[in-house]
Parts: C-alpha cells; sequence; structure tokens
C-alpha cells in the first residue's frame, strides 16, 4: 500500500563509504510498497546532526564510521531523546556487535551482504512501525486523558528541569497553582459528566490565554498548574490576572442541555529562589497562597504571602 497525502518520508544513510550510499539508493529504489527520499551522511557527526533534526523515518546506520561506531551513535541519539528508529547495517557477522546494538536500542541488524530490496523494505516497514507506536506511546505518557493537557508527572518533570536551568543561568520562572471555585457543586448540580466537561473547558480557556511557552497541566482532579518560563513575579501576576478575567468571562456552554455555567478560579503563585529552595517547596508555596486566595473570597490571584 502506497502511503497517501503528506511528504514523501525520508530515510537517512549514515556510512563512511561512498559506495554504499549508492547501494542503499538502488535498493530503495527498489521499493514495490512504499518510497522514500533517501539522504546520506559520511562522517559520525554529520550523521548525527541529520538524526537530531528528527525529520527522519527511519537510519540506515553502518557500524564502523570515522569517529566512534555505530552503537556510540545509538546511544548518543536515545540520550538526546531522538526517535528516529535505527537500523544497524556492517560488512562482519559479529554476535557481540549485534547483541550490542539490539542493547542500545536499534531496531534491527542487517548485514550488507544479505541485502536486497524486499528484505531491506520489509525490515523498514517493521521499524517504521514502531518508531510510530512507540512515538504515540511516549506522547500518550505525557497526556491527561480528560483534558489533553500534560499531566502531573509531566509537569513535575519539566519544573525540575527548569529549576536546573534556572540555577544554572540565572533565569527567572514562575509556577501557578490553580483550583476551580466551588466545584462540589457543579457537580452536584448537574452531575459529573457535566462537571468533566467544565474541567475541559477550564483547560482550554488556561491554553488559549496563556503563551506558547507556558505549560498547562491537569495537576489533579479539578486543579491545574501553569509553568511560566522566563517569567518573574510581577509578569505572573498579570499572566495569571488576564486567565482568571478571561475564564470570569466565558462560562462553560453545555452543547445540547442549553446550559451556561460560571466557572471561576483562585490561583497562587510562587517563583524561586526567594520563595522556596526546592522544587517541592515551590509547589507547596503556590498552594498555600492558592488557599489564601480561597480565604480571599475566590475568583482572585495571589502572588505573595
Ligand atoms: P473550593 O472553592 O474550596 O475549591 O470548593 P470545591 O467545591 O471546588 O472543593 P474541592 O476543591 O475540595 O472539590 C473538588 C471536587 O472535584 C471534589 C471531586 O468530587 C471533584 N472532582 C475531582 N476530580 C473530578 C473529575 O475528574 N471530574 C469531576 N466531574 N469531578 C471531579
Ligand atoms: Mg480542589
Ligand atoms: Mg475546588
Amino acid at each position: 500500500m502506497l502511503p497517501t497525502g503528506g511528504p514523501t518520508p525520508r530515510l537517512l544513510c549514515i556510512d563512511d563509504d561512498p559506495l554504499q550510499h549508492r547501494v542503499v539508493e538502488h535498493l530503495v529504489g527498489g521499493f514495490r510498497h512504499a518510497s522514500y527520499v533517501c539522504e546520506f551522511a559520511d562522517t559520525y557527526d554529520e550523521g548525527l546532526a541529520k538524526l537530531t533534526s528528527n525529520g527522519f523515518a527511519v537510519c540506515l546506520l553502518d557500524h564502523k564510521l570515522d569517529r566512534g561506531t555505530g552503537i556510540d551513535m545509538i546511544r548518543e541519539a536515545r540520550r538526546l531523546s531522538i526517535d528516529t528508529p535505527i537500523i544497524m547495517m556492517t560488512v562482519d557477522d559479529k554476535e557481540d556487535v549485534d547483541l550490542a546494538a539490539a542493547e542500545a536500542g536499534a531496531a534491527d541488524f542487517l548485514l550488507k551482504s544479505e541485502l536486497n530490496p524486499r528484505l531491506l523494505e520489509r525490515t523498514v516497514r517493521y521499524a517504521v512501525k514502531l518508531g510510530t507506536t512507540l512515538r504515540q506511546l511516549r506522547e500518550a505518557a505525557l497526556r491527561d486523558e480528560l483534558t489533553g493537557l500534560l499531566n502531573r508527572r509531566e509537569l513535575q518533570s519539566l519544573l525540575q528541569n527548569e529549576w536546573l536551568r534556572a540555577v544554572r543561568f540565572k533565569r527567572p520562572f514562575s509556577l501557578g497553582l490553580a483550583d476551580i471555585d466551588y466545584f462540589k457543586r457543579v457537580n452536584d448540580t448537574y452531575g459529573h459528566p457535566v462537571g468533566d466537561q467544565v474541567i475541559r473547558h477550564v483547560g482550554q480557556v488556561l491554553e488559549a490565554t496563556l503563551r506558547r511557552l507556558d505549560r498547562v497541566a491537569r495537576f489533579g482532579g479539578e486543579e491545574f498548574a501553569i509553568l511560566m518560563p522566563e517569567t518573574g513575579r510581577r509578569e505572573a501576576a498579570i499572566a495569571m490576572e488576564r486567565v482568571r478575567a478571561a475564564l470570569a468571562k466565558s462560562p462553560c456552554v453545555v452543547a445540547g442541555q442549553d446550559l451556561r455555567i460560571p466557572v471561576t478560579l483562585s490561583i497562587g503563585v510562587s517563583v524561586p529562589i526567594e520563595d522556596a529552595d526546592t522544587p517541592d517547596a515551590l509547589i507547596a508555596v503556590a498552594d498555600r497562597r492558592l488557599y489564601a486566595a480561597k480565604h480571599a473570597g475566590r475568583d482572585t490571584v495571589r502572588v505573595e504571602d
């Protein structure tokens, strides 16, 4: 089956022997079901740079390169979270290389002397499918099912990274925690499914109102976390106030039920290092301010104690 629509997928061949580039081009030209645009790299560094662009459906990788081995490159690619499936192609049938390639995360191991278009096409097909499945699983593992926002685990991991970046490069960032006001009433009055729609609505308003660099997560039942890179306390206060005001102006419209449910948020904000000296403490401070916002009457943003 020929793939329909979209640009032709790209195949990267990394091999220090230019003759091998011609061989691969010829083999790929003989594929019966799929077509690929071939690109080549003949050094380790050029190959890794192209792989890092993450624009390839699959990579064919030689073992002996100008510096380092194919196995080194697979390991390095995995460390850099490159998810292009990589197929090793070698001259020698060395069992230790085969085993090491599998261990490093290669999708398959082929002998150059045994290659023919049918074998290569089939191996590429399975590798590409596996790569797609892995990407989908990885993406799904980051997301909250109800809202499609990032989940708590992913936000906590982003927060750790942002924390290290902030400390190392002395860059500001802010954390916001938001909780829907009187949400139990929504569930009690309209039922749980409508409550779920309200949670989704709040997620949409948050994403639509914030900057693209800001990361929004569902942090718990009807709680959200917002990570704002390059944002100090004052700017975070303005951003969160914008969110609060936008939501206060846009009730959740429940399709088919002629319902417009008003929703408001209470929000607490904290910043490193002034407010806290660990990521967990930063969350605790934002949470404390969130509850201060509740006590102050809700529909409120608190950025200081
Ligand atoms: P407050 O203003 O103090 O936050 O009042 P509240 O009623 O929102 O109180 P609280 O935050 O304690 O209530 C959270 C409620 O959210 C309780 C729980 O049943 C409900 N909830 C949690 N997760 C979900 C969910 O996924 N879907 C729905 N529909 N309800 C949820
Ligand atoms: Mg709550
Ligand atoms: Mg609540």
